[in-house]
C-alpha cells in the first residue's frame, strides 16, 4: 500500500539530502504561505525559481517597496504573514521602508532578505553589497532574526511567524546569508527539522474584573460613541461587532479602513456627523482604534477643546490587544486588553437579556446632524461642474463601489484620499485599504496587485496624480499577472493641484506642480493593458464599469480641475509654517 505524500515529504522522498533553498520553501509552505512578493537578485534569484518549481506563486515586482507594500497588505487581508523577497542592501532597504509602514499599521509580515558573508561583513571588508541588514532592521520592526546554520532555517521561520501574528501584529525581518542557501542537510533530519506552527496568534480572553469595569461605564452612558479601527477590521470578529453595536444601539464612527465593517449606510453610522459626536460623547468605546493622530489623540479642539463640557469629563473604554496602549495619548478608564473576538463576545455576554438601549434623545441628535450633512454632501455630489472636480469624479466611483460591494477598494493620495474616504460609502468589511497610520504615500499598486492576488477580487484604485507616481510602474506587474485592477487617477497636474507658481520666479515650475495634461493611460497601454482619458463622469464611468466587467487591467486618466484640492488636503494645519502661523498669539 502507498500512502499519499505531502509535498514536504514527497521532497524528502526523493532526494537523499536536501538544502537550504528546499528548507525555506519547505517551511513557508508547511505554515501556508503559498505568495512571494518579491524581486530577484543577488543572492535570492534561485529562491524564486526553485519556489516557483516547487509551487508557490512568486510576484515579482520592478521595486522591492512596492513588494513590501504588497506582502504588508496581503497580511492583513489574510491574517497570515505576508512575505516579501529581497536582495541584500539597497534591495533590503528598499523593502525596509515597507516592513516599518507594515509594522506602523499593525500588519502582519515577514521580509526576508539574503544577505552577504557575516565574516565579511562584520570585519568590514567590504563585501558585495556589504550591509549588517540585522542591526538595521532590529528597531524598524516588531523582531528581527538571522539563520546561520540549514538546520536552524525550520525554527527562524516559526519565529518569524509567531513573532509577526501573535499578540500586536507587525513586520518581521528575517536575515539569510547567501551560505546558507546552499547547505545542504540530510533529507530525513531536514524534514524532523520543521515546524507547523500550532495557534499562531493564540486568543487573548479579557479579565472578568476588566469586562465588569468597561460595562458599567458604558451602562452609565449618556452619549456613549462606538469607535471602530483597523484593528477591528483585522480580527474578524464582524458579527460580535454588529451584534454589539445593534444590540446596545450605540452609534458608531469607523476609522478608514474600518469602513464596512458595519455598512456605512447603516442607521448607528456616525461617519457623517464625526464633528458632533466626538466632542459631544461622554463615554467613548475605542475598539481596535489608538487614540493617534488620526484621532487628535484624544484631545483639543477635536474633541471639543479646553472650554467645552466633554473635555477632559470624557471617558475611554478601549479594547486592544496591546496591553501598553492604554494612557498612550489621554487617561484610559476602561482598559479591555485581549482580542478583539473575545473581548466584545465578553461585553455581549456581560450586557444580559435587559441591557438598556442608547438614550433616544443622544441617537436622534446624531441621526439628525447625520442626515442633515448626507444632504448637503448630497447636493454638492448632484452637481455637474465643467472640468470635472473631486465630487463629481467620486460620485462615479461611488455608484460604482455601491454596485460592486465585493470590489476591493485601493486609496491614496492627499485630497483623493479625504474626498474619497468622506464621498465613497463601504458596504462590507476589509474592503477599503488605503494610507493607514502614517499616512503614508506609495502603497497603490502593491496594494493593488495583492488585493488582487489575495481575494480573487476586481481591484479599484483610486489615485491622487502625484501618489500614482510613487508605484506607477507597477502597471507593468499588473499586466504581466493580467490582474482585475482599474486605476482611476484624478489628474489635476501636481501635488494637492496644479496651480502653484514658482514664488522666485524663475523658469522652473512650482516643487508641487506636473507635466500638463500627461497621459498617464499610455503607461497602461504601454504594457498591453487598457488606457481611457476621461474628461466627463459619464466617461469615466463607462471606463470603469468596462474594466469591472472585462477585469482587463485599466488606467483611467481622469482629468479634473486643476484648481481643485487644498494643500495637504485635510490635514493642512501640520504644515509647519500653518502651525507657526496657528500659534501666533
Ligand atoms: P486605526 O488607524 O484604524 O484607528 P490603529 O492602527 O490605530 O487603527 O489601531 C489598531 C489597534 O488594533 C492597535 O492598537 C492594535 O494593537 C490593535 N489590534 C490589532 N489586532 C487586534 C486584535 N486582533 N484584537 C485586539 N486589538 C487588535
Amino acid at each position: 500500500m502507498s500512502a499519499v505524500l505531502s509535498p514536504v515529504e514527497k521532497h524528502v522522498d526523493e532526494a537523499a539530502v536536501t538544502d537550504g533553498f528546499h528548507l525555506v520553501i519547505d517551511a513557508l509552505k508547511l505554515n501556508g504561505i503559498h505568495h512571494i512578493y518579491g524581486l530577484p537578485g543577488i543572492p535570492i534569484t534561485d529562491l524564486t525559481r526553485k519556489a516557483q518549481a516547487a509551487g508557490l506563486r512568486v510576484f515579482s515586482f520592478r521595486h522591492e517597496q512596492n513588494a513590501g507594500n504588497a506582502a504588508a497588505i496581503a497580511g492583513f487581508l489574510t491574517a497570515k504573514p505576508g512575505v516579501c523577497l529581497t536582495v541584500s542592501a539597497p534591495g533590503f532597504l528598499n523593502g525596509l521602508s515597507a516592513l516599518a509602514n507594515a509594522t506602523t499599521n499593525c500588519f502582519p509580515m515577514i521580509l526576508i532578505s539574503g544577505s552577504s558573508e557575516r565574516e565579511i561583513v562584520d570585519l568590514q571588508q567590504g563585501d558585495y553589497e556589504e550591509m549588517d541588514q540585522l542591526a538595521i532592521a532590529k528597531p524598524l520592526c516588531k523582531a528581527a532574526f538571522r539563520v546561520l546554520h540549514a538546520e536552524d532555517i525550520g525554527v527562524g521561520i516559526a519565529r518569524a511567524i509567531r513573532a509577526a501574528l501573535s499578540g500586536r501584529p507587525g513586520g518581521v525581518y528575517l536575515d539569510l546569508p547567501a551560505k546558507l542557501f546552499a547547505q545542504t542537510l540530510d533529507a530525513e533530519a531536514g524534514k524532523r527539522s520543521l515546524i507547523e506552527v500550532v495557534d499562531p496568534a493564540p486568543r487573548q480572553i479579557p479579565a472578568p474584573d476588566a469586562v465588569a469595569r468597561a460595562l458599567t461605564l458604558l451602562k452609565g452612558a449618556q452619549r456613549p460613541l462606538i469607535l471602530l479601527g483597523k484593528g477591528a477590521a483585522y480580527a474578524r470578529a464582524d458579527d460580535e461587532i454588529r451584534r454589539l453595536v445593534e444590540r446596545s444601539g450605540i452609534p458608531y464612527l469607523p476609522m478608514s479602513m474600518a469602513k464596512g465593517l458595519l455598512p456605512d449606510t447603516h442607521e448607528l453610522c456616525a461617519s457623517a456627523a464625526r464633528s458632533f459626536v466626538l466632542p459631544e460623547a461622554d463615554v467613548v468605546l475605542l475598539i481596535g482604534a489608538r487614540l493617534n493622530w488620526l484621532l487628535s489623540h484624544g484631545k483639543g479642539k477635536t474633541w471639543g477643546g479646553k472650554d467645552a463640557k466633554a473635555w477632559g469629563a470624557q471617558k475611554f473604554i478601549q479594547i486592544d490587544i496591546s496591553p501598553t496602549e492604554a494612557d498612550s495619548n489621554v487617561r484610559i478608564d476602561a482598559p479591555l486588553v485581549g482580542d478583539v473576538g473575545s473581548c466584545v463576545a465578553a461585553l455581549l455576554a456581560g450586557m444580559g437579556a435587559d441591557w438598556p438601549q442608547a438614550p433616544s434623545a443622544w441617537v436622534q441628535a446624531v441621526a439628525e446632524r447625520r442626515d442633515r450633512n448626507v444632504a448637503k454632501m448630497a447636493e454638492t455630489l448632484a452637481k455637474d461642474p465643467k472640468p470635472m472636480n473631486f465630487h463629481s469624479a467620486l460620485n462615479v466611483v461611488r455608484g460604482i463601489v455601491k454596485a460592486n460591494p465585493d470590489a476591493m477598494l485601493v486609496n491614496e493620495g492627499a485630497n483623493a484620499l479625504d474626498f474619497t474616504r468622506s464621498i465613497v460609502d463601504m458596504h462590507k468589511p476589509r474592503k477599503r485599504i488605503d494610507v493607514g497610520t502614517w499616512g503614508v504615500m506609495g502603497i497603490g499598486m502593491g496594494f493593488a496587485v495583492a488585493a488582487a492576488v489575495e481575494t480573487g477580487q476586481p481591484v479599484i484604485a483610486v489615485e491622487g496624480d502625484s501618489a500614482f507616481g510613487f508605484s506607477g510602474m507597477e502597471v507593468e506587474t499588473i499586466c504581466r499577472y493580467q490582474l482585475p485592477v482599474c486605476i482611476a487617477i484624478l489628474n489635476n497636474n501636481g501635488v494637492y493641484r496644479g496651480t502653484d507658481k514658482n514664488l522666485g520666479g524663475g523658469a522652473d515650475v512650482a516643487p508641487t506642480v506636473f507635466v500638463k495634461d500627461a497621459r498617464y493611460e499610455m503607461l497602461m497601454q504601454a504594457f498591453g493593458g487598457v488606457g481611457v482619458y476621461a474628461t466627463t463622469p459619464a466617461e469615466l464611468r463607462q471606463a470603469m464599469e468596462d474594466a469591472l466587467r472585462s477585469r482587463r487591467p485599466t488606467l483611467i486618466n481622469a482629468i479634473i480641475d486643476e484648481t481643485a484640492g487644498t494643500e495637504s488636503g485635510r490635514i493642512t494645519s501640520l504644515n509647519p509654517q500653518r502651525q507657526a502661523a496657528a500659534s501666533k498669539p
